[in-house]
């Protein structure tokens, strides 16, 4: 794939596809701006570059509709604060009078285009409004890592039918590390997963017993494993359903001599709502009525002895239920021990890239991924669909 600075942008239309899907509070606020500085180096060369730079992202679930919560406006705000220079705000591509904003952009000016999902056809993959978008530009970047696992018109079918397609620098840089995991000759190689669900992690489970050395097990699905091994869980979140299938990864971390590890205490309460009255009880002893909510300091020993002559670590998942403070200690130790490593540390992004920054981790990581959904598709092995129409291309 090209990458942006290997074709001529200088004085062309730049349409560059970011992830801009940033949190926000209820009064609209971004409280986490890392996707977007993650996005500047590319924005920045092509206005170094004497591009008319034309951005566009979504932001949450709007659902083919204008809905006010979901606009990119304080993106445009933020950016133009980051930038040091305006960002035209364009509300409707189609307008003919945001039209002819964009035509009037003159070299090195940056418009943001309003939430593609705010159009219907964006996650449809519609043919029909990646034309529309086509129109708007000479040049196409996908630089939107985070979206990458999904057949989305902005980055699938508009990517297709672009004549000019590149990709940006961040995107070049995800692929690169997640490519670098799976060569790196290096050992031992140790994943950490967790989470709250097998069910979704089962498959990168399946892939990464080519790969691993070690697996470690945190977060809820560990509860699953251990009813597979035959230990009563309490409360705690078990998937009935994937009790076989874990029972499967166990046996074929046997064959394929991979070591399996899994929390040996945990801290239980009645939910995790319940912060004061939490005991800690090694996995055979969760008490009745009770759930499992974070990993114990047994599990954290455990865990580090594991963990110490690690060269290459690849986490995903939380250990716990880190968004409540008395159930968030054993992530943040875990984050913590994995960023004293001296090894390649790439942490997979959404929850755990939330935990990581949480504990102050975020320096010490090799490279930490802003897609969680496209990361743990490359964890499972998979294409990502925006990445191979773009490779198809060349
Ligand atoms: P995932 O999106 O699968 O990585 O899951 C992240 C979520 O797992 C977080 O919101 C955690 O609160 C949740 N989680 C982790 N450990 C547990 C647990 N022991 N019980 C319930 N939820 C958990």
């Amino acid at each position: 794939m090209k990458v942006i600075n290997e074709i001529d942008i200088t004085g062309k239309r730049v349409f560059i596809r970011c992830d801009f899907n940033v949190p926000m509070d209820e009064n609209g606020n971004i409280t986490d701006d890392n996707r977007i500085r993650a996005a500047l180096p590319t924005i920045q060369y092509a206005i170094d570059n004497k591009a008319k730079v034309i951005l566009a992202s979504h932001l949450g679930r709007p659902k083919g509709k204008r809905n006010p919560k979901y606009s990119l406006k304080p993106v445009a705000k933020r950016l133009a604060t980051i930038l040091g220079k305006p960002v035209l705000f364009i509300e409707d591509f189609e307008n003919p009078e945001d039209k002819a904003k964009l035509e009037a952009l003159k070299d090195g000016d940056v418009a943001l285009l309003e939430n593609l999902r705010f159009w219907e056809g964006e996650e449809k993959n519609s043919k029909e409004f990646a034309l529309k978008l086509k129109e708007l530009f000479d040049v196409y970047v996908n630089d939107a890592f985070g979206v990458c696992h999904r057949k989305h018109a902005s980055v699938y079918a508009l990517a297709e039918i672009s004549e000019i397609a590149a990709i940006g620098f961040l995107l070049k840089k995800e692929l690169e590390y997640f490519d670098k995991i799976f060569t790196i000759e290096e050992k031992p190689f140790v994943a950490v997963i967790g989470g709250a669900k097998i069910s979704g992690k089962l498959d990168c489970l399946l892939n990464l017993l080519n790969r691993a050395d070690k697996i470690i097990i945190g977060g809820a699905q560990a509860f699953t494993f251990l009813r597979a091994l035959g230990y009563k869980t309490g409360n705690s979140l078990v998937e009935e359903e994937l009790i076989d299938e874990a029972k499967r990864v166990m046996d074929e971390a046997g064959r394929k001599g991979v070591k399996l590890y899994l929390p040996v205490d945990f801290v239980c309460s009645t939910s995790p709502e319940d912060e004061s009255g939490y005991v800690i009880k090694p996995y055979q002893e969760i008490p009745k009525g009770m759930m499992g909510l974070d990993i114990g300091p047994a599990s954290i020993e455990l865990f580090r002895e594991v963990l110490s002559d690690a060269k290459v670590v690849v986490w995903n998942g939380p250990m716990g239920v880190f968004e409540v403070k008395a159930f968030a200690h054993g992530t943040n130790r875990i984050a913590q021990i994995i960023g004293s490593l001296n090894a390649l540390k790439v942490v997979g992004g959404g929850d755990t890239a939330d935990a990581v920054e949480r504990a102050g981790e975020s320096d010490n990581m090799s490279y930490i991924s802003t897609g969680g959904g496209a990361s743990l598709k490359l964890l499972e092995g998979k294409t990502l669909p925006a990445v191979e129409v773009l490779e198809k291309k060349q």
